[in-house]
């Protein structure tokens, strides 16, 4: 094993038409707040984005300010202001480090994009209870804070097998939000243009799958801190055709790294699947820490979740409702078994990264005894990390480096005697 470090990982050229892209984005989000021209509706992750940019609304997401404030390593000083008014160190530290950052008036996003003072003033807060309550409060306390109107969708969780009923629930609840949101941006709704954006939408997923899933070739050509990045236009943008045309470019790159034989880790030799959130924080070093251990993170279930098979531009409201309730997430341990089974196999993993994201329940699979039933079907092993999304104070540099290092000789260790 080299184990020391050295940078092994290769940057992808794409990503500077992706800044580009998410440029655009942000300084037209800012217009639109700043000149009134366009209304302005915050929405969850994995919310209706569809139905609001049909509707004509600029759509933010204040989950991607949470990312970067943990990517820029703003969130942990900010945490504590929002602990301050009462919202606990123990939930969610997107939303913790996202209420401290307005409290203190910064943004990352004024050092990123010149000119920018703030985040866009919401004019409506849409959330989506499919990935967790904390989305719920989040958005309560801006509504509160902001003299906003807030509009809630309720999903079934844990759900096994997505039946009609569930589909049918969600299906009412976009179908109920048209005219209240019609009311505050002055546009009706064009059943035309829904389908044009779902369209969208699904293309960007395909397109985003696609990329994800190049991933399968030996060695892969790009690897999950890469995937943290690149996944920016398939949250924000999904439903603009600027997304499409940016994963056409990254496509386009990462098939002449097939072709060459160009793996984003030099000399990889172990492919690892990470299941849970990213360490914002972490990134580079942890890219840099597993390339010097010739290893590479092939593929997550984070950065799948942007994947949403079931938009059909034909049946928009049932579509979205079924590709918003089949996510990982929404799951039963079971599916969500059966699902990383077909990942293991799919990307050829040699073994399976858990992180317990300490202030992510949602997003942390470990505590209930899936890393040992899925060692036991699989056959590979699996480690634990503890850290958490944002939250810098609940992770260790050390803990992980050591864990990680005994966990890759541990792999040497099965494929010498497999030989
Ligand atoms: S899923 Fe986790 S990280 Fe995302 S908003 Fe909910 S609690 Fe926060």
């Amino acid at each position: 094993m080299s184990g020391q470090e050295k940078p092994k990982f290769k940057k992808l050229e794409s990503v500077k038409a992706m800044k580009k892209v998410m440029a655009d984005y942000f300084y037209e989000l800012d217009e639109a707040a700043k000149t009134g021209k366009q209304k302005v509706a915050w929405c969850t992750s994995v919310g209706p984005a569809e139905i609001l940019r049909a509707m004509g609304f600029a759509v933010f997401f204040p989950e991607n300010h949470g990312a970067m404030l943990g990517a820029t390593r703003m969130a942990t000083e900010l945490i504590p202001e929002a602990n301050a008014v009462g919202y606990s160190p123990d939930i969610c530290s997107y939303l913790t480090a996202d209420v401290g950052a307005y409290l203190k008036g910064v943004t990352p996003l004024s050092k990123a994009y010149p000119g920018i003072e703030s985040v866009p003033k919401p004019d409506v807060l849409v959330y989506n209870t499919n990935q967790c309550r904390d989305v719920q409060d989040w958005f309560n306390w801006y509504g509160r804070h902001l003299n906003v109107p807030v509009i809630g969708v309720y999903t079934h969780r844990n759900i096994g097998r997505v039946q009609e009923t569930h589909i049918r629930s969600v299906a009412a609840q976009f179908k109920a939000m048209v005219e209240p949101l019609s009311d505050i941006s002055g546009n009706k709704m064009d059943p035309a243009e829904l389908s044009r954006v779902v369209g969208l939408s699904r293309r960007c997923s395909d397109l985003w799958k696609e990329v994800l899933e190049t991933a399968t070739a030996v060695p892969a050509p790009l690897n999950f801190f890469d995937d943290t990045i690149h996944m920016g236009p398939a949250v924000v943008l999904r439903g603009d055709p600027r997304a499409n045309e940016y994963y056409e470019i990254l496509l386009k790159e990462l098939k002449e790294r097939i072709e060459q034989g160009v793996g984003s880790v030099d000399g990889e030799k172990f492919r690892l699947y990470w299941e849970g959130m990213p360490v914002w924080g972490k990134l580079r070093e942890h890219s840099q820490m597993f390339a010097s251990l010739d290893t590479c993170v092939v593929a997550s279930t984070y950065c799948n979740s942007w994947i949403f098979e079931a938009f059909d531009p034909d049946d928009p409201y049932n579509s979205m409702a079924r590709a918003y309730t089949e996510l990982f997430i929404v799951r039963s341990d079971d599916e969500k078994e059966k699902y990383i089974e077909r990942m293991a196999d799919l990307f050829k993993i040699d073994g399976i990264l858990y992180h317990d994201a300490k202030t992510c329940p949602n997003n942390t699979n470990n505590r209930y005894g899936m890393p040992e039933r899925l060692e036991e079907k699989l056959g590979i092993p699996s480690l634990t990390i503890q850290g958490d999304l944002n939250d810098l104070r609940l992770y260790s540099d050390e803990q992980a480096r050591t864990a990680v290092q005994a966990f890759i000789e541990q792999l040497e260790e099965r494929k010498a005697a497999n030989k």
